[in-house]
């Protein structure tokens, strides 16, 4: 029965039937199908632990929840629409309920008023959650140096990841969410 060789290639490689031929298992066998089946004992195996799993898929499954409040918060939705492609990281199903999101983004000034509501919507966040500050603003009240303005949202939040700026480009936004991540995936993010 002839056989496709492949006696030029300088890639290692098993002898495949024609098409029609070598038919296994009632299927119908395609060129280079059944090389493609592993012997007994060249199976690929994944050793990992369970916290680097769960790091992993957490970090790749952000939901964010937009708390927009200025200027800032322009700069977030030019980051989630479609020129910067945020599907590709795996966080473009934004959500406008705490109880279905786990990143809260903090984009603009916050004032002491809206303190209380900040960390209302925070607790009705479900664990495992994150918070991103985006800002001058938001990271220390920005030029606001005045009675009625917060001076950094860390009074009332934990805080996992500050991006600075005024405002923080698209990019720079993109970029603290990718930190945050790499933060999320190496477990170092614990409370
Ligand atoms: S940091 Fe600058 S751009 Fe952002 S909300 Fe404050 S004033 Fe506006």
């Amino acid at each position: 029965m002839p056989k496709i060789e492949h006696n030029d290639s300088i890639i290692g490689r098993k002898t495949a039937d024609l098409p029609g031929q070598g038919a296994e298992k009632g299927a119908i066998t395609l060129p280079g199908e059944r090389a493609r089946e592993k012997e007994p004992g060249e199976e690929s195996i994944l050793l990992t632990t369970l916290e680097t799993a769960m790091g992993w898929v957490r970090g790749n499954s952000l939901w964010p929840m937009p708390f927009g409040t200025a200027c800032c918060a322009i700069e977030m939705m030019s980051m989630l629409a479609s020129h910067y492609d945020v599907a590709r990281f795996g966080f473009e199903v934004v959500r406008f309920s705490p109880r279905q999101a786990d990143l809260m983004i903090v984009a603009g000034t916050i004032v002491d008023k809206m303190g209380p509501v900040l960390k209302k919507i925070y607790d009705q966040m479900p664990e495992p959650k994150y918070v991103l500050a985006m800002g001058a603003c938001a990271t220390s009240g920005g030029f606001y140096r005045a009675y009625h303005v917060m001076q950094g949202i860390d009074e009332v939040v934990p805080v996992d990841m500050w991006v600075p700026g005024c405002p923080p480009t698209p990019d720079g936004l993109l970029y603290g969410i990718l930190k945050l991540r790499e933060k999320i995936e190496r477990g170092e993010i614990r409370r």
